[in-house]
């Protein structure tokens, strides 16, 4: 382990770009080249977003970013204790949304599945969920 961050912030949509921002800025230590940084803010912006909108839908609460440094690269863990998902599989699917009327497209753990090296997601409806990314 090179260094390590922990970050809390509530679920509010102006802290997508908060936690995309903080998260390349610590990855930058790594000395990424400038796609791979694309690729980490991409990832992040996507994780976040699902915490705000899905995990907190009609409630607030605090979204928590850890990220871990190491040689190989970093590991991104970013939480929600808001309502969880049922079914991981069918989330995961490409083009699947529970949203579709809100002009969701179901692409975002797509989106992290191809930018990061690899996506875990642990979530139990009415406890929260957590992504762990590695790149
Ligand atoms: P897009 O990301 O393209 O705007 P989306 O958010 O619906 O659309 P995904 O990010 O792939 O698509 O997520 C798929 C589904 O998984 C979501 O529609 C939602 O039902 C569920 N989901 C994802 N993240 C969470 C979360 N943090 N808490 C609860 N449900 C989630
Ligand atoms: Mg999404």
């Amino acid at each position: 382990l090179v260094n390590e961050m922990k970050l809390e912030f509530m679920s509010k949509s102006n802290n997508e770009s908060f936690g995309r921002v903080v998260a390349a800025a610590f990855a930058s230590q790594l000395d990424p080249t400038v796609e791979e940084l694309a690729d980490i803010k991409t990832a992040v912006s996507e994780a976040v977003t699902n915490a705000i909108i899905h995990g907190y839908e009609d409630s607030s609460g605090t979204v928590e970013m850890i990220c871990r440094l190491y040689d190989e690269g970093i590991l991104i863990i970013i939480s929600d204790k808001g309502k969880g998902i049922e079914d991981i599989e069918q989330a995961r699917q490409p083009l699947y949304t529970s949203k579709p009327d809100m002009e969701r497209s179901g692409m975002g753990f797509t989106v992290m599945e191809s930018f990061m090296d690899s996506v875990e997601i642990v979530s139990e409806p009415n406890m929260g969920t957590t992504v762990t990314m590695f790149k």
